[in-house]
Parts: structure tokens; sequence; C-alpha cells
């Protein structure tokens, strides 16, 4: 089982660290390691050798590996070097990046995207999406209340008091869910909406308050979100200008799987905050929630920062990869329970998770 030093800019996390390095080894599973793989997340390669991996050079990696795990989808040239008939997981992006997808067909590789295994509870354990979306919940609250230039709590000092800061969760799926709880943490007077109107009792739940704005959307099997109707779209930015001028910070999420970012916010509501307000755009990688948001920068709009950045679970790498790693662990030993990989296509998750295998890789 190999594990490859991330390719793609900016990434720090890492797909296993030692500790699961160890538990899969007690499994039966080898586990080859690239020099300096941990490093960005804070794992050496010390730490991966005591926890019984080998450490290789890139073109080694490969040679005699079953499997390549990773986290960010690989490049052409990571393609390349994969073995042919070898099984690769990791964020692939399925949806987004057709074409990445059809380079591991041609090289004949048994792709399993974490993005697509199942949302069932016998999968939970392996559900990458909700791990990384709880660290970027809990990321974009921080990086709000850096660049706020508020105090989030309500302070009664001798020199006077402090009001609370507001603070609006647009979208509480995973990634809102841990905004709302980490904003209330920290003390802010929270409320948050979202489309889907089963999330309402969550909200409350967390001590926030559900911002009516008047839309109620559909929900699908899976309970994902439906994409609103224009004219629902156009009354949700209606009514959410009317209301964005009375907070301070505002958190977006709201995602519609393979579909661009519901825009949300427009350049006008923007345009009607306070001067110091801030947005953080957690869809910024799809296009952003917010009309201004440039995807992958923070910039000042009106006086308002707006926070673009794309790769908010690298930022917290160390606890990212240990919840990812661990997500790749339940994977691994469902693929494999004895240390060997065993690909049955008749069960949900592993025929679900799996994107791309050439013809007859049925074991
Ligand atoms: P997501 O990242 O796809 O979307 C984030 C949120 O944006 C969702 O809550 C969605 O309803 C909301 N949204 C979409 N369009 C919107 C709009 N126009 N305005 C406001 N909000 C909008 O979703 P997610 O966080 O990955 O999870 C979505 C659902 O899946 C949740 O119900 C979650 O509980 C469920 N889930 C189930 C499992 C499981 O059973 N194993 C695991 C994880 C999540």
């Amino acid at each position: 089982m190999a594990v490859p030093r991330e390719s793609a800019s900016g990434e720090r996390r890492v797909a296993l660290i030692p500790e699961i390095v160890s538990k899969l080894g007690a499994r039966g599973f080898e586990i080859v390691v690239e020099h300096g793989a941990g490093l960005g997340a804070g794992f050496d390669d010390a730490s991966y050798e005591a926890a019984g991996a080998s450490l290789l050079e890139g073109g080694a990696l490969y040679d005699g590996s079953a499997a390549t795990v990773r986290v960010a989808p690989p490049t052409a040239d990571d393609v390349a070097r994969l073995t042919p008939g070898t099984v690769l997981a990791g964020f692939l992006a399925p949806l987004a990046d057709p074409a990445g997808i059809e380079r591991l067909r041609d090289r004949g590789v048994v792709a399993f995207a974490m993005e697509s295994i199942p949302r069932i509870t016998r999968a939970q354990s392996m559900d990458a999406l909700s791990s990384q979306a709880t660290v970027s919940g809990y990321k974009a609250v921080l990086l709000a209340a850096d660049r706020s230039p508020k105090m989030f709590p309500l302070l009664m000092t001798a020199a006077g008091t402090v009001a609370p800061a507001r603070a609006l969760v647009l979208g509480a799926g995973v990634a809102g869910l841990q905004a709302i709880a980490t904003a209330r943490r920290l003390g802010a007077v929270v409320s948050a909406f979202d489309v889907r109107p089963a999330v309402r009792e969550q909200v409350e739940s967390l001590g926030a308050s559900f911002l009516d704005l008047g839309v109620t959307g559909e929900e699908t099997e899976g309970g994902y979100a439906k994409e609103l109707t224009p004219e629902q779209q156009a009354e949700q930015q209606r009514a959410l200008e009317e209301r964005i001028p009375g907070f301070d910070i505002v958190i977006t999420t709201a995602l519609v799987p393979g579909r661009p970012a519901p825009r949300l916010i427009p350049a006008t509501a923007v345009e009607s905050m306070a001067a110091g307000s801030v947005i953080v755009d957690l869809a910024a990688e799809a296009g952003g929630n917010c009309e201004l948001t440039v995807p992958g920068e923070e910039t000042t709009a009106h006086g308002v920062t707006i926070v673009g950045l794309t790769n908010l679970p690298s930022l917290m790498a160390a606890d990212a990869s240990r919840l990812y790693a661990r997500n790749i662990q339940a994977l691994l030993e469902h693929l494999g329970p004895d240390g060997e990989l065993v690909l049955d296509w008749d069960d949900e998750i592993t025929a679900g998770a799996c994107v791309t295998r050439p013809e007859g890789a049925s074991e």
C-alpha cells in the first residue's frame, strides 16, 4: 500500500498517519510511505518507520504496490506512475473533473473516490466528505474571528459593554453545523439558514436561531438539497439582502452536489453590509455562494473582507489527516478485511465508491 507525498499545490495533508499505519500493519497490510509525505501535517519519516512503514523515494514507491492512497486528486504525472490494474483511493472529484477520471480509466486503474462512498450508516466511518467538512466549518469561524475587528463574546467590563458579534451561517449541512457550534463556543449570537426544512431543529439544538428567508427547497433521497428554481433563487437573494446588514460575520457553506454553488449573496448585498464585516465562503471551490468571492483569494469589497480560500482542511493538516486516515483505514478494511484486497462488486459500498475499473477487475 503506497502513501505518496501529495503533489497538489498547497496540500499539507497526508492520507495515512503513523497511528493508522500500525493499525493497518496489524491487519496484514504492508505500507510504503514516500519520504517527507507526512511533514506538512507534522508527522516525520521516523514516526512512520516506528509504526512499521518502509520509507521510499517516489520512483520506487509504486513497484509492487497493490494500492495507492492519497488525499487530493492525482496529476497526470502521478497517474502515469501508477501500475495498470492497481487500486487508488482518494478524493478524485468525479463530478467536477471527468477528465481526471478518464485519465485513470485510460491507465487501467481501479479507482475509488472518497466523494462517491454512499452515505449510508454502514459507511459512516469512511465518510471523508463529512470529516473534512467538519474541519472546514471549524476553521472558517476561526478565520472570520481573526479577520473581524469585533470580539465574538458579550463582555461587560469597567470600560463598558462590548456587544456580541452576530454571525449568520448559510447552509447547515456538516460544515455549517460545525461552524454554528464553533461560533457559539466563541460567544457569538448565531443565526442560520438552509433550504432543507429538516435542518431547523438541528440549528436550534445548537443554540442558534433559524433565519426564515421564506424559501423551502426539496431534498433528494440521499438527504442532499435540490437546486432551487430561478424564482426561488431570486426570492432567497432578495430576502437575504434585506437581512444581511444585521450581521458582522457570514459563513456560507451552501452546495448542491455536481452543480455550481448556489449564488446566495449578490454584490448589492455585500454593499449593504457594514464596513469591517467578514464573509467566509466555503463554497469558493464550486464558484462561491457570494458573487464577489474570488476562489483561492482573500479580497475586500465595500469594506467587507471576503475569504475565498479553497482548502481549509489543509490549514489544519494534522487533525484533518488524522480524521481522513481513519476514513481511509475503514475503506481499506472494507475492501480487504484480512490485509488483501478482495473486491466484491455486489457490495453497495465497493461498487458505489468505484468510479472506474478495467473490465474484468473482479477480484
Ligand atoms: P453539502 O455540502 O452538499 O451542502 C451543504 C448544505 O447546503 C446542505 O445542508 C444543503 O441543504 C445546503 N444548501 C444547498 N442549497 C442551498 C441554498 N440555496 N440555500 C441554503 N442552503 C443550501 O451537504 P453536506 O453537509 O455534505 O450534507 C448534506 C446532508 O447529508 C445532510 O442532511 C447530512 O446530515 C447528510 N449526511 C448524511 C450522512 C450519513 O448518513 N452517513 C453523512 C453526512 C451527511
